[in-house]
């Protein structure tokens, strides 16, 4: 009996008539393809993208060479060293994030105890030359500072759920 059924179902074209039901279902429906780069989908506030460092208002940059964000990351993406100022605070001498290590798994900043490194809304990068993958301190303290009221507005919207 279900070698007949089958063969009937196989004769008379019924998964392929189901087939054709269904992609006409959706033939006069809204699309929902985008023009991409003209056009973008919505982004979440917590979008993780490229990273940056914050500076407070002041200019002094927030980070403290605590390290957590190094100890903390999964693929060993950050490097950084530090050394004392003459004001006796801890900065870093060197801080660098390697984007072909990282997975975008946002643990650094959850880590950051002074907001400082933070991952921004920006996605569209790419690199030309050797070496341009490693994101230095001066490269993260320029996105820090290009995208700086855009990073304090998503932090704000964040902060209930913090
Ligand atoms: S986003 Fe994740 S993988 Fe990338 S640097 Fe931060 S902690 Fe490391
Ligand atoms: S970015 Fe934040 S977590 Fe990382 S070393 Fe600086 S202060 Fe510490």
């Amino acid at each position: 009996m279900r070698i007949l059924k089958s063969f009937f179902k196989s004769y008379l074209l019924i998964e392929l008539l189901r087939g054709l039901q269904l992609t006409g279902r959706y033939l006069f429906q809204r699309k929902i393809t985008i023009q991409y780069p003209e056009e973008k989908t919505p982004q979440s506030y917590r979008f993780r993208g490229l990273h940056a460092l914050r500076r407070y208002a002041n200019g002094e940059e927030r980070c403290i060479a605590c390290k957590l964000c190094e100890a903390v990351c999964p693929a060993l993406a950050i490097t950084i060293e530090s050394d004392e100022r003459e004001d006796g605070t801890r900065r870093t001498t060197r801080y660098d994030i390697d984007l072909f290590k990282c997975i975008y798994c946002g643990f650094c900043e959850e880590s950051c105890p002074v907001d400082s490194i933070v991952e921004t809304r920006v996605y569209e990068y790419h690199f030309e030359n050797r070496g341009e993958h490693i994101m230095t301190k001066e490269k993260l303290l320029a996105m820090g500072d290009k995208f700086e009221s855009e990073i304090a507005a998503d932090r704000a919207a964040d902060a209930p759920y913090r």
